[in-house]
């Protein structure tokens, strides 16, 4: 019989990746989402699977509506990308982010508790948790330091699913993800901002892209590389928790100088303007992750590294506008 997957926080990036691999691996996919206009699907769209998989509307900061779904479909595997999840709206709604990031898990482990204790529970945590990290590259021990309402909203997140798999023995795992990106990235984010504007530059429909501090480093991944990574975590004997990282960190002018290349623009100082609209109250130092764990448990590394990273999101991009 083929397994079932709730995955939530279905609109997004890793969302749609996983969507795709469990698919191919012959899973019934339930997504759920708390809006779910066309428009808010359009990944699932471009990677031909709104008819594939079961859409619900919904929202897992209600502790009712997630009963409710674990007692309906009692899923061998449950995915939970249902957050707010870019780390400048938590700046500005970050009672909302509470709500969603931290009471939204404590509703899914109660919900399997009570009503689905086969259920496994993949929590999607973040690099954000180590904030201003105690050392430079972190593994699953380094202490968590966050420094912005989004890494505390995880950080609690993480402990509620340490808590409920030590007192219930819940198979709940977490994954401390470094940025990972794609074409599906949202257009709020840094990599996607400079890929889209680097094309529109080059087709003359776009001047200048404005940009916050260009000395921030990221240790970017591979979003599809990922979804992989975080299905593993569920097929392993006992629960854990993982860093997905590459273990190597860029910054944003490497990323701009190899995005402006990519298009054949020579110089990006030329179009990139500092905004004060765009810098943080309060950034991470330099977060980079080691890997090590997931490699040797899990079986995992990451397959694309930066410069093909890039590469794929200007030709993706590019694409798209050819498209237009
Ligand atoms: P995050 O790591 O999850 O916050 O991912 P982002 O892509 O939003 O931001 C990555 C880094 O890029 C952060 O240090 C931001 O401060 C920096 N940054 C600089 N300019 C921008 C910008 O215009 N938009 C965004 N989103 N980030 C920017």
């Amino acid at each position: 019989m083929s397994k079932t997957a709730i995955i939530t926080g279905i609109s997004g990036q890793d969302a749609a990746y996983l969507a795709h691999f469990l698919l191919e691996k012959g899973y019934r996919v339930i997504g759920i989402g708390r809006s779910l206009e066309n428009n808010k699907l359009w990944r699932l769209v471009e990677l031909g699977l709104l008819d594939k998989i079961e859409v619900v509307s919904g929202d897992i900061s209600d502790a009712t509506f997630v009963l409710h779904i674990m007692a309906k479909y009692k899923p061998d595997e449950c995915y939970n990308f249902a957050a707010v999840s870019f780390v400048g709206q938590s700046w500005v709604v970050p009672s909302v982010t509470m709500n969603i990031n931290t009471t939204g898990v404590l509703n899914l482990l109660e919900a399997i508790r009570q009503m689905s204790p086969e259920t496994k529970l993949y929590q999607a945590g973040s690099s954000e948790m180590f904030g201003r990290p105690v050392e430079s590259i972190q593994n699953e021990k380094t202490e968590f330091k966050p420094c912005n309402p989004y890494g505390v909203s995880k950080v609690a997140a993480f402990q509620l699913v340490d808590i409920y798999r030590s007192a219930y023995n819940v198979f709940a795992c977490n994954a401390i993800c470094y940025n990972h990106e794609s074409p599906l990235r949202g257009m709020e984010y840094v990599t996607r901002k400079i890929t889209d504007g680097v094309v529109r530059i080059k087709y003359g429909l776009l001047k200048e892209i404005r940009l916050g501090n260009i000395q921030s480093r990221r240790d970017w991944g591979y979003a599809k590389d990922y979804v992989e990574a975080m299905w593993l975590m569920l097929q392993q004997p006992a629960a854990g928790d993982y860093i997905l990282a590459t273990g190597v960190t860029h910054s944003i002018e490497e990323f701009l100088s190899t995005a402006f290349e990519l298009a054949g623009i020579s110089d990006w100082r030329n179009y990139v303007v500092e905004d004060e609209r765009f810098f943080r109250p309060l950034e991470p130092h330099q977060l980079c992750g080691n890997p090590q764990k997931a490699k040797e448990q899990l079986g995992w590394k990451p397959k694309v590294d930066f410069s093909n990273l890039v590469a794929e999101m200007v030709r993706a991009d590019e694409q798209r506008i050819l498209r237009i």
